[in-house]
């Protein structure tokens, strides 16, 4: 199977409800970043993990029942009331807390590569509904595309996008936790604020040209994640000198975001980041397919 890692092109983000969860707003776009996950019939569960690239710390991924493939892969198990378990490899890419729903793919992959290895014929409301408890992101890591999630992000609903959109994604070398974001966020939100997706996004988005994207891009998070890591801000400025259109936090950070004309200026503003010591970036597309089977034996 491979899964995408997933941006944020807006997110909104309300104040935090009594389950301690924020209301979310966000539009989702898979870009071509992928983790590869194999699975095979196994007496007992297990996973091991293969790393793409040094942009991927190795030592924060969990070997044991704590990994969220794991998990995924167990919640499958207990819906259908099957006491079986599988060997998961997972093959890396997608940075480890970077913003880009790693775990999330690895989960969303687990659950369809099992559920056709077992011959389960799970209907995608259940799976979408098991995706949904194990982790905000993971119903998106299914459907790909683009799509709107709103609640805490689980719920995900498919949008018309007919164009191709161009990022160089940079890369940090130290993850950043998401709720130490969100926590940051709740000290610095000063009251209510309309974190909504306003209609003119969408239109944009049905536009085959990414002119009118760039106006929308906005992370509600971002002033929270420069806050407690002033060098993202430096690295957007550096990325708008080396010729982005504009930058954005992806997801809860650290990881960066410079949007480009097209794939040709994307390269061009890789290189010349690179040249200022921004060597770990990577040029993606989006958007591309959700969780999806690409080899069978
Ligand atoms: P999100 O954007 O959904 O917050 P993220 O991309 O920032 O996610 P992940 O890479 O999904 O973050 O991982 C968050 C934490 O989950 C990691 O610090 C790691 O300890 C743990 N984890 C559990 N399973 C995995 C997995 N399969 N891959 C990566 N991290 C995992």
């Amino acid at each position: 199977m491979r899964a995408p890692a997933k941006i944020n092109v807006y997110l909104g983000v309300g104040k935090v409800r009594d389950d301690g969860f924020h209301p979310l707003e966000t539009v989702y776009q898979a870009v071509s970043l992928y983790d590869d996950v194999t699975v095979t019939s196994a007496e007992e569960w297990s996973v091991t993990t293969m790393v793409g690239g040094p942009h991927v710390d190795h030592l924060a991924i969990p070997d044991d029942a704590t990994n969220i493939a794991i998990r995924a892969g167990k919640a499958l198990a207990a819906h259908h009331g099957i006491d079986r378990a599988a060997s998961i490899e997972v093959n890396k890419n997608i940075p480890v807390a970077g913003g880009m729903a790693g775990g999330s793919a690895d989960a969303a992959a687990t659950l369809v590569a099992l559920d056709r290895l077992w011959a389960l014929e799970t209907p995608d409301e259940d799976l979408l509904a098991i995706a949904a408890e194990l982790g905000s992101d993971v119903p998106f890591a299914l459907v790909g595309g683009t799509a709107t999630g709103t609640g805490r992000g689980e719920i995900v609903t498919p949008l018309e996008d007919n164009g191709s959109w161009w990022w160089v994604v940079i890369f940090n070398e130290e993850g950043l936790s998401t709720p130490s974001v969100y926590g940051a966020y709740d000290l610095l939100e000063e009251g209510d604020h309309d974190y909504r997706i306003r209609p003119e996004m969408l239109d944009a988005l049905r536009s085959p040209q990414p002119s009118g994207l760039d106006v929308f891009l906005y992370n509600d998070l971002e002033t929270a994640a420069f806050y407690l890591r002033p060098d993202l801000e430096r690295t957007a400025e550096a990325a708008l000198e080396c010729g982005a259109i504009m930058t954005l936090l992806s997801g809860s950070g650290p990881t960066m975001l410079a949007f480009a004309n097209d794939a040709e200026d994307a390269r061009l503003i890789a290189s010349r980041l690179g040249g200022r010591g921004y060597e770990r970036t990577a040029v993606v597309h989006g958007p591309v397919a959700g969780a999806h089977v690409v080899a069978y034996q």
